[in-house]
């Protein structure tokens, strides 16, 4: 399963991407179809399908503080900015490895689509 999973690929290096940070449990790298100025993903090393199969809170915390040490980084911190875990169907989850976006860099509408 990890095997084919674009993001662990990506995490592995195998399949180019901009990455913007990497910690020991983390890799941020920039959207292909950015939907906003700025649009990163921040991933976890390991594997795991989406936020229904998350069991550890430290993890998924650090996804956030990464995307918010991005946001101050990338400028946006004050104006403002989302960040968004899609989870399955309903949401739009396309790829299985969980991730959090960090959209900014414009006036962004509420609520989402
Ligand atoms: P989801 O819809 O699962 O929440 O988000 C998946 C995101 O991954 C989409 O915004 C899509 O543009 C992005 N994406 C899909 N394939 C690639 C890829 O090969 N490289 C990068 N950098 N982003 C990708
Ligand atoms: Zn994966």
């Amino acid at each position: 399963m990890a095997d084919q999973c674009l993001f662990c690929r990506i995490v592995r290096r195998e399949i180019p991407a901009t990455l913007v940070a990497e910690t020991e449990d983390c890799v941020a790298f920039r959207d292909i179809n950015p939907q906003a100025p700025v649009h990163v993903l921040v991933v976890p090393r390991q594997h795991i399908a989406s936020l229904n199969d998350a069991t550890d809170a430290h993890l998924v915390g650090r996804l956030a503080i990464v995307a918010a040490e991005i946001a101050e980084r990338e400028g946006i911190a004050d104006a403002g900015y989302r960040t968004v875990i899609n989870t399955n169907g309903d949401a739009g989850q396309t790829v299985f490895h969980i991730h959090l976006h960090l959209l900014g860099g414009r006036r962004l509408g509420w609520p989402p689509g």
